[in-house]
């Protein structure tokens, strides 16, 4: 929770901020009370939702039309004792939002619709005056797809505000599908081609979140954000590969930020390919290495230190997106809370990630951090993204069990309690690593910022969810000192006795 002071002092920085070029001046009359920002929900009427902890949902936008905005209010408020609700602004990240009817709750009143290939990825209008700064757009919505007519952050504010009910905007960085221009931002590798993503160090894109969020918080009555960017740093994208892209980014404005902070971007470079190369061979069947396959990976960092700076400069960049929308919705709303979704690579097993930096080093520009823990359907992650993936690469001298130990330790979770390496296709995670991840995070955090769990269940390919781990995984995260949790992955995917079983968990524990 933030102290009177730390939240004074934040406001000024906001308002000197505002007075930069090109920045959003902030409006007269929109300063909140302190309170409105020491405690998000406050601003709520007497009653209940006012001293009840953050219970926000993720959900996306066409699950609240196509059910009926009251109705399907009213159910997320009943069960799982929502008080913010999280469409997507944007969809960035997807080609195509939408489950197929298996994977949609069967239970929500209406009958599970195939919609996939007929939603609109952007939901909100944009108004080209506050993309001034930048060259990319937002590509215009087909007019024929799936509810393209309907502005649902506009219709759903008066319904939510009579149920006391929040309303947030969610956005995954994507692709760039939905951008005009993206190929200018994209990434460039070590051998001098375009990536597949943009680069966080490029003006242009930089500018064009801080342009998203300019107009989506002018022209929407939003009260909460929360944005997130599925993608690996470039030293984790070889050593656990995602894909098999070649390292980035050596565009000219990395160039730049490596050389300030005295950091050779040809031995990056240099460095970089030469252990992406080495890790594709060991990819390959070829005759591994005779001093030791960890030994070589080790030789590599020892002979090329600047993989780690640089792998620390992509980190900060990244950071300073975040910082660039904080400081922009905080311009045109002080009271709105803002924050974070660090997903489930990052939370659960990216050791760099969390190496990295503190969350309390986030907190100048972060409200809250949310966390995915979704205790299920990590078991098969594990085991497909992480230990499967070692294995290929620079742990293949650990057999998956000694892997899954060492993974076990290293992370603080307790190895009696949680799946062997042959039940992790079959068992999920304990809600006991929910609460660790939970205390970990919240003491990452040195009360500077507060922690979100995301807890998620009914999540595709998961091992079977049951109302009684749901109930207990929401618990044991307010045990951890969560200050609120986000019902997770999507709406649409969540069967009614698990929404009650969050409900029942976040009624008894206020
Ligand atoms: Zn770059």
């Amino acid at each position: 929770m933030k102290t009177r002071r730390e939240f004074l002092r934040e406001l000024s920085a906001v308002f000197a901020a505002s007075t930069l070029p090109g920045a959003i001046p902030a409006m007269a009359g929109t300063a909140a009370a302190p309170s409105a920002i020491l405690h998000p929900l406050s601003a709520a009427p007497a009653g209940a939702a006012a001293t009840s902890p953050f219970v926000g949902i993720q959900m996306s936008p066409h699950s609240m039309l196509y059910e009926g905005i009251g109705p399907c209010l009213d159910l997320i408020q009943r069960t799982g004792a929502v008080n913010t609700v999280f469409p997507y602004s944007h969809a960035f990240h997807t080609n195509s939002l939408g489950q197929p009817i298996k994977e949609q709750a069967p239970d929500h009143g209406k009958p599970p619709l195939d919609l996939r290939g007929k939603l609109p990825m952007v939901w909100t209008k944009h108004h080209d005056e506050y993309f001034k700064n930048t060259s990319l757009r937002v590509k215009p919505t087909d007019p024929s797809l799936q509810f393209a007519d309907r502005d649902l952050f506009k219709e759903m504010i008066k319904p939510s505000r009579d149920r006391n009910i929040k309303v947030g905007a969610r956005i995954l960085e994507g692709s760039g599908r939905a951008v005009e221009n993206f190929d200018q931002v994209r990434t460039i590798d070590v051998y001098g081609k375009r990536g597949s993503r943009a680069c966080w160090g490029h003006p242009d894109y930089r500018e064009f979140w801080k342009a998203i969020v300019a107009d989506l918080f002018n022209h929407y009555d939003l009260d909460a954000f929360q944005w997130g960017a599925e993608r690996m740093g470039p030293l984790m994208n070889i050593i656990l590969p995602w894909n098999n892209d070649a390292p980035t980014c050596f565009c000219p404005h990395c160039v730049e930020r490596g050389k300030a902070a005295g950091i050779d971007p040809e031995r990056a470079k240099e460095g970089y390919r030469l252990l992406y190369e080495y890790v594709q061979q060991l990819k390959s069947n070829a005759p591994k290495p005779p001093e030791g396959v960890y030994t070589l990976y080790l030789r590599h960092i020892i002979r090329y230190p600047e993989i780690l700076s640089w792998q620390y400069q992509y980190r900060l960049s990244r950071e300073d997106v975040h910082r660039g929308m904080y400081t922009t919705i905080k311009a045109i709303k002080p009271s709105a809370y803002v924050g974070w979704h660090v997903d489930q690579q990052p939370t659960s097993w990216d050791v760099v990630y969390r190496a990295e930096m503190s969350y309390a080093e986030m907190a100048p520009y972060s409200d809250f951090i949310k966390l995915i823990l979704y205790h299920e359907i990590l078991a098969p992650r594990i085991k497909a993204w992480y230990l499967d993936r070692f294995k290929s690469t620079i742990l293949s001298e650990l057999s998956l069990e000694e892997s899954l130990n060492i993974y076990y330790d290293i992370f603080g979770y307790d190895k009696q309690v949680e799946p062997k390496v042959d039940e992790l296709t079959k068992k999920g995670f304990s809600p006991d690593f929910v609460y660790r991840e939970v205390k970990r995070s919240v003491a990452s955090a040195q009360g500077k910022t507060q922690i979100i769990a995301g807890i998620g269940f009914d999540v595709p390919g998961s091992p079977p969810d049951d109302p009684e781990r749901v109930y207990q995984a929401t618990k044991k995260a307010f045990e951890g000192g969560a200050t609120g949790i986000m019902i997770s992955r999507e709406y649409e995917e969540m069967r009614i006795p698990n929404l009650e079983a969050v409900g029942r968990a976040v009624r008894e524990h206020h």
